[in-house]
């Protein structure tokens, strides 16, 4: 490598032989970090600890997943990883920026141009088609015009419903909701993807395409996937698995 031009790219896909000629694996960045995070939620006198200082690590292009049982704190975790939610102590970096030291308006600025969030709910526009929900998320982003159309058209096609785009979502099922959200969350290809549970209302092949499409951006693109998820079929391709209980995480 000395004296060439180290290329990212090339260094993933080249392992590096050492002088007695054992590979290793370069060391990818850390995407997204949590150092002691906490959070309390406070209901009238009553208070609730519900993550008790987590520490956890997403490498860059990882597909990471967070699993648990019901109530173990999955959603609050990810909502606190996204800047969506202030965690009650500890840190999160995002692509090595300290969010919880940003002001409101820088976290939003940061988000948009660094996080497609995927939602238990669907949190689409009800008096936009799927297009149209798909194309206000670009526009924000800075994306207009026929070049937002465009990759609209494309997203919605990469999640199997290019034949809805002119749907309403009253008139599109929970699965073809969930993936126009999915194809939403996606639009201006985010580095970092955060999930909670997206394939829980799809069908076994829209699934199937969803994980398809989010393993392509992680291996493909080097997008960071971490995912709060049951679903067996994510497990097989996923990188890493962190479990949660009783407000921490529990050892590997
Ligand atoms: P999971 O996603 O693993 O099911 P959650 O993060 O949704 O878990 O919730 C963890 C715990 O925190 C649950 O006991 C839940 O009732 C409680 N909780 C979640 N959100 C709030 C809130 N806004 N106020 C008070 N308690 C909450
Ligand atoms: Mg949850």
């Amino acid at each position: 490598m000395i004296g060439s031009k180290m290329n990212w790219a090339n260094l993933k896909k080249t392992p590096t032989h050492a002088v007695d000629g054992s590979v290793y694996a370069p060391v990818k960045p850390i995407a997204i970090e949590g150092l002691g995070v906490e959070m309390t939620y406070q209901s009238g006198r009553q208070s609730f600890k519900v993550l008790k200082g987590i520490d956890l690590q997403v490498q860059q292009s990882d597909i990471q997943l967070l699993m648990g049982p019901s109530g173990s704190g999955k959603t609050t975790l990810l909502s606190i990883l996204a800047g969506l939610l202030t965690p009650t102590g500890g840190q999160v970096f995002l692509r090595g920026e300290d969010i919880t030291k940003m002001s409101r308006s820088q976290l939003a600025n940061f988000r948009l141009r660094n996080i497609g969030f995927i939602f238990q709910g669907f949190n689409l526009f009800p008096a936009l088609n799927a297009i149209e929900n798909i194309e206000v998320a670009l526009n924000i982003k800075g994306i207009k015009g026929s070049k937002a159309k465009e990759e609209a058209v494309y997203l919605l096609e990469q999640v199997g419903l290019g034949e809805k785009g002119k749907h309403l979502p009253r008139d599109l099922s929970g699965g073809q909701k969930q993936r126009v959200a999915i194809a939403r969350a996606l639009a201006g290809h985010p580095p970092l993807i955060m999930a909670d549970e997206p394939t829980a209302a799809l069908d076994s092949s829209s699934g199937r395409a969803v994980i398809d499409l989010l393993k392509g951006l992680a291996k493909g693109e080097g997008a960071t996937v971490l995912m709060v998820t049951h679903d067996p079929r994510i497990v097989d391709v996923a990188d890493r698995i962190l479990e949660l209980e009783d407000g921490m995480i529990k050892s590997e």
